[in-house]
């Protein structure tokens, strides 16, 4: 079974989805590496199943160019990238490795509804080299990001050899029998096999940063969000209201503002929701966002945490290191027992996880036992089981927005409720509903599996161009 770093479920991306455009940017990527060193005639991009039926408004289009040309989703300027596809689409060429290729978007896209068989969301690269030879990949983006090539999927690659292998909750629950580690200490002696304890720290704190920051370039911008659904932006109005209009002239000023704000109930679900939008709103717009485990449910983890800094027992940044350890591991659970792809399960999959990591790790930093850390994802995925993937105009803006306001709810309650019980009396463990939540995934109507072919999909008039 697959060992998988914490830092391969938390990456910092670009929106608006981890599946249809962080992993084809990153298939592209791969690809141009095939074609160094060869003089390049064409390129064509056939898109398949999900990525076809939704690819244009969740922007696998405009991912695959960027990757094509070399651009690194972690580093490149965010602002910068309509100016890019402009370019493209004016000049219908493309810059790889250094030579301009004749490039038509609406014509060396290809959209090709079915899927193929592995995965729903498929994409293959063609070229044509100057010695008349054609190089092609097929690569599967089978969420959160992660690529798996044709020439791989049916191999079986060598993972590290990790101190505590985990693949389900009883192997969790064995070392921490045996070891009396908590669950972040044992998820950290595995990090160590992948890096440093001080670049686990160091990448985590970058992590926490961009959140921070992603979470306050929402709460500043007005205006409209792109993709021709006329959806609003709300989070500034929200984080305005609360802070009754004062102005802030920087992050850590808004930051202390926040702080300041009466910890009634209201105001803390308020602030939750507002966070939580906050980074789904810069998610749509193609802003820098850190995917977790997923881009459309990236805001559900920046909003739990930030509500724990702000509002909670915040301890220091031992708090946010224990918090992705955790987090992390859960979502590891998921991706090896069932899927965190909402192509593969529904919302369940990207809104459910999200929520069961936040839970279980805010439960871990508000001192529980790691039989409550656990019981608290298990109750909050416990209530997201049988969420389905609808998006409106194949766009993630509805539901996909305040669906992770209401993720990040579910899983401070979830925390709650998992820390004032005895996890003895549960009835549910986690390992029985990650088996569920796969079952429910595979029973699910493939119409609601990031098609936007039922739900809200089809209930919502949308303008032509979505
Ligand atoms: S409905 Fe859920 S799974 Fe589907 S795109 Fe939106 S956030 Fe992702």
């Amino acid at each position: 079974m697959e060992q998988i770093s914490i830092f391969d479920i938390f990456k910092t991306g670009v929106g608006p989805s981890s599946s249809h455009t962080l992993g084809p940017w990153k298939a592209a990527l791969e690809f141009t590496d095939m074609l160094k060193n060869n003089k390049v005639l064409s390129v064509e991009v056939e898109l398949y199943g999900s990525l076809s039926k939704t690819g244009k408004g969740h922007g696998t289009d405009v991912a695959v160019i960027m990757g094509l040309q070399g651009f690194d989703p972690e580093t490149v300027d965010t602002n910068k990238i309509p100016d890019y596809i402009e370019k493209v689409n004016k000049s219908n060429q493309l810059f790889i490795d250094n030579q301009y290729i004749f490039f038509n978007p609406s014509e060396d896209i290809i959209y090709r509804e079915y899927p193929l068989p592995y995965h729903p969301n498929a994409l293959t690269f063609r070229s044509l080299l100057s010695d008349n030879s054609i190089i092609s990949e097929t690569y599967y983006s089978v969420g959160g990001g992660f690529i798996v090539k044709e020439a791989d999927k049916k191999q079986t690659k060598t993972y590290k050899d990790l101190p505590y292998p985990i693949n389900t909750e009883r192997d969790l629950d064995k070392y921490i029998d045996s070891t009396k580690l908590s669950i972040s200490e044992i998820v950290f002696e595995n990090e160590l096999q992948f890096n440093s304890k001080e670049l686990i720290r160091k990448k985590i704190l970058e992590l926490w940063d961009t959140m921070l920051d992603c979470i306050y370039q929402g709460c500043c911008k007005s205006g409209t969000l792109p993709g021709g659904l006329n959806v609003k932006r709300k989070a500034k109005h929200f984080s305005a209201g609360l802070l009754n209009n004062i102005e802030t002239k920087d992050r850590e000023e808004w930051i202390k503002a926040v702080k300041a704000c009466e910890p009634t109930f209201n105001n803390i679900n308020k602030w939750i929701s507002c966070f939580a939008i906050a980074v789904n709103e810069e998610n749509a717009s193609m802003g820098r966002i850190v995917t977790s485990p997923t881009n459309g449910a990236s805001g559900v983890i920046p909003a739990v945490l930030m509500y724990h800094y702000c509002f909670g027992n915040y301890k220091g940044e031992n708090d946010i290191i224990e918090f992705f350890l955790t987090a992390g591991e859960i979502a590891s659970l998921f991706k090896k027992g069932a899927t965190i792809s909402g192509a593969m399960g529904g919302c369940q999959a990207e809104i459910g996880v999200s929520s069961a990591m936040a839970a279980a790790g805010l439960a871990d930093i508000n001192g529980g036992t790691p039989d409550q850390v656990l019981e608290a994802a298990e109750i909050a995925m416990e209530h997201h089981l049988g969420l389905t993937c609808d998006p409106v105009g194949g766009l993630v803006q509805v539901p996909c927005i305040e669906r992770n306001a209401m993720g990040a709810i579910k899983a401070v309650t979830a925390s709650n409720l998992a820390l004032s019980i005895n996890p003895e009396n549960a009835v549910v463990n986690l390992d029985t509903v990650i088996k569920t939540m796969w079952e429910t995934a595979k029973d699910m109507n493939i119409k609601y599996k990031e098609t936007s072919e039922g739900g809200l999909a089809i209930n919502i008039p949308v303008l032509p161009n979505c």
